[in-house]
């Protein structure tokens, strides 16, 4: 659009607090959710990163942090 719009980036992804992120997994009915089992997940492999990223929640993410979010992958 403009100046302000023109960047490639989709939608803007969620801050941490607003999608309860902590930093250790959460089990719910014996199946443990967890961002790298969460398909919305991206690893450091495919980040290019240090440490993962996650499609819709910003900044760093770790494997074993969870989020309200969290999606089972495919
Ligand atoms: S949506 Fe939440 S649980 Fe899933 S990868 Fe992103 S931060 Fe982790």
């Amino acid at each position: 659009m403009t100046l302000l719009f023109g960047r490639s980036a989709p939608a803007q992804k969620a801050p941490k607090k607003s999608v309860q992120y902590q930093e250790q997994p959460k089990t719910v009915g014996g199946t443990e959710q967890r961002c790298d089992n969460c398909q919305f997940y991206i690893t450091p492999e495919q980040a290019g990163t240090e440490q993962g990223r996650c499609q819709v929640v910003q900044g760093p993410v770790k494997p074993q942090a969870w989020c309200n979010l969290w999606a089972p992958a495919n």
